[in-house]
């Protein structure tokens, strides 16, 4: 048995371990549908997993570089590295960056269709 609320009148409904379809409520007489949710459920997942395909890993990882890059430049900055080093801690991970998020999006639009 799977014990679902109803959508109505949010009272607990018993139903039978892999039954879909529209019930009506026993509590207050209203029409609902049941099941679909499960079966929604993995397509999405599903999806999700095809939109980490290898464009968009190869997006998040040159993110991720981006990020690591930055961070590093941050952590060596300490010492004053002069401008050079404050052009570069800030130029160097955004164009990293710039690179990856249009390949992690086309990547997504890709997938999406
Ligand atoms: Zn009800």
């Amino acid at each position: 048995m799977v014990v679902i609320q109803c959508p109505h009148c949010e009272q607990d409904i018993e139903l039978e371990d892999g039954v879909s379809g529209l019930f009506d409520c026993p509590h207050c007489g209203n029409g609902f549908s049941f099941g679909d949710n499960e079966l929604v459920a993995p397509n999405l997942f599903d999806r999700s997993q095809l939109f980490m395909s290898r464009g968009m890993k190869i997006g998040l990882a040159i993110n991720a570089i981006g990020v690591i890059t930055f961070m590093g430049f941050a952590i060596f900055e300490d010492g004053g590295g002069g401008s050079w080093g404050n052009y570069a801690a800030a130029v160097v991970p955004c164009g990293i960056v710039a690179i990856g998020i249009p390949i992690v999006v086309i990547s997504f639009l890709i997938r999406g269709y």
